[in-house]
């Protein structure tokens, strides 16, 4: 009888603004508010990420 929605998103994509950070810089996942890591300004899911995170970008610096 009725069918299952398909999961649409609320918003429209190709917003040029981004909006609060809730994901991890590291590993991209949504960040949950009992596990979060905040360091200089941005948030990680874990310390793990946020070395993670800083690697990459030491790497990708040169
Ligand atoms: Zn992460």
């Amino acid at each position: 009888m009725a069918q299952e929605q398909t999961h649409t998103p609320v918003k429209g994509g190709g917003n040029p603004i981004q909006e609060k950070q809730t994901n991890c810089l590291a590993c991209n996942k949504p960040i949950k508010k009992i596990r979060r890591y905040y360091r200089d300004g941005k948030f990680y899911c874990t310390k793990r990420c946020w070395k993670n995170y800083l690697e990459k970008n030491k790497a990708e610096a040169k």
